[in-house]
């Protein structure tokens, strides 16, 4: 099946139903409100057109067409609203059309658009390298470089690691997503169609099982594993055909993303640090989707208070402007001038939405982030003793996946499921992404609030019993 008529069947399926207004009539909110068809015939219009003229690559979740967004509510183009639980995938930090955001945005707009930051400089670019240098996790002097996006910045970590290692291998980890670039998607693990057609891609690259404690590959449980997969790490692969000398970093999501949105457990993440300074190997942690306050804390890695050598951020940093950025230890970023570059990395008006974010988020978000997502994890733990097809719960903050299962005894995962619930959600008028195998992320912006917390796991419920229902 080509993607085109998978993305039509899609369509298809979302039909049109449901007033998206939660059963029990209390929400004064004027969203979510869905009166057309899903989608309407504006929204038709415009996917015709985009069919016609977009690559064939891209994947078109289900058929929102979005014309504006205010705070959590998104509407598109025939006037539907919906709540959004996913952020444009965790990257609306601070909601829709943010007034500090757009007027910061504006502001630099009409200042100047571009300067090469590569050559020139300007104040936006050091005042935010330096405000990353001091957020960044531990206490070593940092240095930053700013790309465009997140892939940007894995990249830029490839070279550095190599370039202050000179060594070439790579350990990265099953179920990663580190980005689509030719470098990034030798790391990235998550799904074999990111791969196929498109090798041979960077040699020496070593994938090692997650801390995955509810799908453990080595069938072990945690805490009485001791870590065995971290273990695993030296005993299979670094004492049998890689030799640790070789290895220039160990590339890992502290929490995973796109693969799941799974949480390793207690210990992980220190135990990889101790492994690398046994050899010699740099840590980078990969937070360009848990980093800026999603998880309650700046970075997710501040949990478990571990300090990478290099850590990388994008998706939330700029509440959608485009963005990246790789925060080294001084004592790795030793590359000399002209190495490594970019035109608009660093670009001036995203630089000003990335502070304005940063404000927001220091100011008020990543608390409310501990806030919410306590209410969220709640409400969906006891969703999840209501339905025997969810199999777990997990997260921090507002970065939270659940995963459907077909049996709670065996674990297996259940796509079909967790596919049928995101577009009963949409359906309902709730936003909502899937990750992993069957892992539904909810990863709204931070500025969400607890009445539509609470909507928005009533429409969630919903959805779950009508795609139970049906399966
Ligand atoms: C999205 C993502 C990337 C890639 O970022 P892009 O901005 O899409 O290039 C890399 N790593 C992680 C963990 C991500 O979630």
């Amino acid at each position: 099946m080509s993607a085109k008529s998978a993305k039509g069947a899609g369509k298809k399926a979302a039909g049109a139903k449901g007033n998206g207004t939660n059963e029990s009539g209390k929400n004064p909110r004027d969203y979510p409100r869905i009166r057309s068809a899903l989608p309407g015939p504006r929204g038709l219009a415009i996917i015709a057109r985009d069919e016609a003229w977009t690559s064939s690559c891209y994947i078109k979740e289900y058929p929102l067409v979005i014309e504006r967004g205010e705070g959590v509510m998104v509407e598109d183009a025939d006037g539907n609203r919906f709540l959004d639980f996913m952020a444009g995938i965790a990257v609306s930090t601070t909601g829709y059309g943010h007034p500090v955001v757009v007027k910061a945005v504006q502001d630099a707009a009409a200042k100047f658009l571009h300067i090469c930051g590569s050559d020139f400089y300007y104040e936006s670019m050091a005042v935010l390298a330096e405000r990353l240098a001091k957020l960044a996790p531990g206490s070593s002097p940092k240095k930053v470089f700013l790309s465009n996006s997140g892939t940007e910045a894995v990249e830029g970590a490839i070279k550095l690691a190599r370039y202050a290692t000179r060594r070439t291998a790579i350990i990265a980890f099953k179920g990663a997503f580190h980005g689509r670039t030719t470098g990034a998607i030798s790391l990235t693990s998550s799904k074999a169609r990111q791969h196929a057609g498109f090798g041979p891609l960077l040699p020496d690259v070593h994938h090692v099982p997650y801390g995955y404690c509810f799908r453990c590959e080595y069938g072990r449980t945690f805490p009485s594993c001791n870590l065995f997969c971290v273990d695993a790490i030296e005993r299979d692969l670094l004492s049998r055909h890689l030799d640790p000398r070789d290895v220039a970093a160990i590339f890992v999501e502290p929490i995973l993303g796109e693969g799941g949105y799974v949480v390793p457990p207690a210990g992980w993440l220190a135990a990889l640090r101790a492994l690398c300074d046994k050899h010699g190997i740099l840590l980078v942690f990969d937070e360009i989707q848990s980093g800026v306050g999603r998880t309650g804390k700046m970075f997710a890695a501040e949990h478990d208070d571990v300090e990478p050598d290099i850590v990388l951020v994008a998706k939330g940093l700029a509440s959608g402007m485009p963005i990246g950025a790789m925060i080294a230890k001084a004592s790795v970023s030793t590359w000399k001038s002209g190495a490594h570059g970019s035109t608009f990395g660093g670009n001036p008006v995203c630089c000003a939405a990335a502070l304005a974010t940063l404000d927001l988020v220091e100011g008020g978000l990543m608390k409310n982030a501990v806030a919410m997502g306590t209410r969220m994890m709640d409400g969906l733990r006891a969703i999840a003793a209501r339905h025997e097809n969810v199999g777990d719960v997990r997260g921090r903050g507002l970065m939270i996946g659940v995963d459907f299962v077909r049996d709670r005894a065996t674990r297996e995962p259940h796509p079909d499921l967790s596919s049928a619930v995101e577009l009963a959600a949409f359906r309902r008028g709730l936003l909502v992404l899937s990750c992993g195998k069957s892992t539904i992320r909810i990863a709204p912006p931070l500025v969400i609030d607890a009445q539509d917390v609470d909507v928005g796991l009533g429409l969630f419920e919903e959805a779950i019993a009508e795609a139970e229902a049906s399966a």
